[in-house]
């Protein structure tokens, strides 16, 4: 068996000893005789399960007391539509504030408009979406309910450096491509979500941050399951969640803070990122998508100079086990999603394909 560095955008990579301890155990989970997706949800494993993964988060990424982990159906875009059937209703007005920084957000700002009026504050659609607008503090209004952002813009390789300041707007984060890969306050933040499968797990189910006074404004037709207070009441398990999602998303967090926790793989990811952004950056074969102060730690994006040689860089570069390097149709050209799961070796293998095949092609 070969296993090939994947730079897919996600479902993405996990960590190899994640991978092998779920085989390992798949049969039989802890010595029950079956496994863990064939016991209850009410279990006393499972239980144990998603209480440690409720600790592991709360030590990794710094979770103060007033906030809430709801594990939600869905995925990522199911949180589209429960931001604002959750949140626009915290002011009468029914406005929200949408950053427009990419076409998750755009998807994120399009649906919410179902619930009540959207305000795009800033956009960066005019130069497909290569950095992070600039943000207007005064646009912010006390009719906002809240301010939505994506943290790391997955297709185009951007990401706020900075959080914007919106006073006691609060402040409501898509981090799926990134959660986890860099230090946070979460104090800044009155909703994160992320959906599991770029950088925590299995699709199909979402991670969910939330202070507990935002979980008090429902519109009053939202459905049970999309009601972020049906999850904080019934930790999550209101009705059968993806056991397995949870499982493998804890095992996830077991090796992250075996690598040192937030801060090392923080350090580690820069070093991942600085070795691909080093080499576009000193080569006019390859041509760097996103502007330099925006670029994201998580999805490196480029073009080659000549647009030609794209299929046979793919072609060779999967030939040398580095797989799904293909851009975004938005984008074109080359993308290299290296989240946490990414070793430094993928990307060393990566740079060197990528001199070598400028060297062969000039
Ligand atoms: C991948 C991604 C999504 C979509 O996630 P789904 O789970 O497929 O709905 C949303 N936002 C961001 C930032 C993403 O990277």
């Amino acid at each position: 068996m070969t296993r090939v560095f994947n730079f897919g955008a996600g479902p993405a990579m996990l960590p190899t000893a994640v991978m092998e301890r779920a085989q390992q155990e798949f049969l039989d989970y802890n010595g029950v005789g079956a496994s863990i997706i064939e016991i209850s949800h009410r279990s006393k494993e499972f239980d144990t399960i998603i209480n440690e993964a409720d600790e592991l988060l709360v030590e990794l990424a710094n979770i103060p007391d007033n906030y809430k982990i709801l594990y939600v159906h869905g995925g990522a875009q199911m949180q589209f539509s429960a931001i604002p059937l959750n949140l626009i209703n915290r002011v009468s007005a029914r406005k929200a504030a949408y950053v427009e920084s990419g076409n998750f957000a755009k998807l994120a700002n399009k649906e919410a408009a179902r619930y009540g009026s959207i305000d795009i504050i800033a956009s960066s659609e005019d130069t497909n979406y290569d950095r992070i607008p600039a943000i207007d503090a005064a646009s912010i209004t006390d009719e906002h309910s809240y301010l939505h952002i994506t943290s790391n813009n997955t297709i185009y390789g951007t990401r706020f450096q900075q959080f914007p300041e919106s006073r006691d707007i609060p402040l409501v984060a898509d981090m799926t491509s990134e959660f986890l890969s860099r230090k946070l306050d979460i104090n800044q933040f009155g909703v994160i979500f992320a959906g599991l499968q770029k950088n925590l797990g299995p699709s199909g189910l979402a991670l969910v941050v939330i202070r507990e006074d935002l979980l008090e404004h429902a519109l009053p037709d939202t459905p049970n399951l999309l009601n972020y207070k049906t999850y904080a009441d019934k930790h999550s398990l209101a009705n059968t969640n993806n056991t397995f999602a949870i499982y493998m998303m804890k095992l996830v967090l077991e090796w992250l803070k075996e690598q040192g926790g937030v801060a090392a793989l923080e350090q580690q990811n820069a070093v991942k990122a600085n070795l691909l952004y080093d080499l576009i950056d000193q080569s006019d074969f390859y041509l760097g998508t996103a502007q330099a102060e925006y670029r994201s730690t998580m999805n490196v994006t480029f073009h080659l100079a000549n647009n030609d040689l794209l299929d046979d860089f793919l072609a060779q570069a999967l030939d040398n086990g580095l797989y799904a390097l293909k851009g975004h149709r938005n984008v074109g050209g080359v993308r290299a999603s290296i989240y946490n799961a990414m070793p430094l070796a993928g990307c060393e293998a990566l740079a060197a394909f990528m001199q070598e095949f400028e060297r062969s092609n000039t």
